[in-house]
């Protein structure tokens, strides 16, 4: 058979949202984003130019300590490095108008994620990592996180940047699955998240994901990170040779250049690779988060068969993932010039030949469900 449900490719980009950069870690303040300069506007138009040119929204996962224009997070001590003298030397400043003009002008190539306030934890006499939890994977106490949570959206509200996002990185990756009720799913699940992403490699499992790359719990569909990233406070990083797992995971400064006005050099040689990487048989350029899950879960639980009729595809595997991110869209690459068939059970929603590939691309939907979903 040569069709073939093809891997997304997402692409999450850590710690955005800082204004200073300095890695104050050795002070007992934030890791920031490591990068040699302050943080402009022009490194939000990095990450839009990115998503445009490759029809992609990649995530930024924001840190909003420094967007605090209200000083919120004086209530919120174990949040920040100051405490309850919390200041914020940027709030006046006029990048934030600038930036957040940017964002919501090119909503369209970019998403907004949610990462963190201030990234760590300041809850007793020294830094600890990180903001949701420990390294062990142990949340945080609930209603503390519950203030986080409600801060974080209030200072997406004060600075004009929308509602809460409905995707989720975990700061350090410090997470664990299979806490139930008590623990991080349930809470991000009642602020209306759907979608996180950490490596399962340093996730705390307290029982087996439900497939090798998705984690479900309370609705929330998590997935794997994988590995193989540049280093976090790699500037102008070359991407990888192997990128072989559903999410490109970066750290801001890894697209941008110690020189602001260069920071197209970088997207460039990144916008090449990807390019070359969605023209693969077996992956694909998500639009976005959902349909890149939604794509997921497809590779891994949808099976193909050949019938007399045409393809047919076995959804029994996904009807077993209890997750809220809606999963009625996939997408096929079939190799060869001859355009596929298929039996009953799916919608051609549309079709085109992909020449770098030499693969028919279809987008399908799973018959019975709603096209306007
Ligand atoms: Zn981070």
């Amino acid at each position: 058979m040569n069709t073939t449900i093809p891997l997304p490719v997402q692409i999450v980009i850590d710690d955005v949202g800082w204004w200073t950069a300095t890695d104050g870690s050795a002070t007992g303040e934030p890791y920031r984003s490591g990068m040699s300069r302050a943080h402009v506007p022009a490194d939000y138009l990095a990450i839009a130019e990115l998503g445009r040119r490759l029809g992609m929204r990649p995530q930024a996962a924001m840190m909003l300590c420094d967007w605090d224009r209200d000083l919120l997070l004086r209530g919120l001590p174990e949040a920040t490095w100051m405490g309850k003298a919390w200041d914020n030397p940027w709030r006046h400043h006029r990048h934030l108008d600038e930036a957040a003009q940017i964002l919501n002008d090119r909503a369209d190539h970019l998403e907004l994620v949610v990462h963190g306030l201030a990234h760590e934890w300041w809850g007793g006499d020294t830094m600890e990592r990180a903001e949701w939890a420990d390294r062990a994977g142990v949340m945080r106490r609930r209603h503390l996180l519950v203030r986080h949570l409600e801060t974080y959206a209030a200072i997406l509200e004060g600075n004009n940047l929308g509602s809460m996002p409905s995707s989720f990185v975990p700061c350090a990756f410090n997470h664990a699955f299979g806490d139930g009720d008590a623990g991080i799913h349930r809470l991000l699940a009642d602020f209306g998240i759907l979608c996180v992403s950490t490596p399962f490699a340093s996730m705390r499992q307290e029982r087996p994901p439900q497939t090798a790359r998705i984690a479900v719990e309370c609705g929330v569909m998590t997935v794997d990170r994988g590995g193989g990233a540049p280093p976090w406070n790699a500037a102008a990083a070359a991407p990888p040779v192997a990128m072989t797992g559903p999410i490109i995971g970066l750290h801001w400064p890894n697209l941008l250049h110690a020189e602001a006005e260069r920071n197209d050099e970088v997207i460039d040689s990144w916008v090449t690779h990807l390019q070359q990487l969605g023209r693969r048989p077996d992956r694909w350029l998500a639009p976005d988060t959902l349909r890149a899950w939604s794509q997921l879960a497809h590779v891994e639980c949808t099976r193909i068969r050949e019938t007399t009729a045409g393809l047919a595809f076995d959804f029994s595997g996904l009807d077993e993932l209890t997750v809220r991110v809606p999963l009625d869209r996939f997408v096929a690459k079939t190799a060869g010039r001859q355009p596929p068939r298929f039996a009953d059970g799916v919608r051609v929603l549309a079709e085109s030949w992909e020449d770098a590939s030499s693969c028919w691309v279809t987008q399908l939907q799973r018959a019975g469900s709603d096209a306007s979903k």
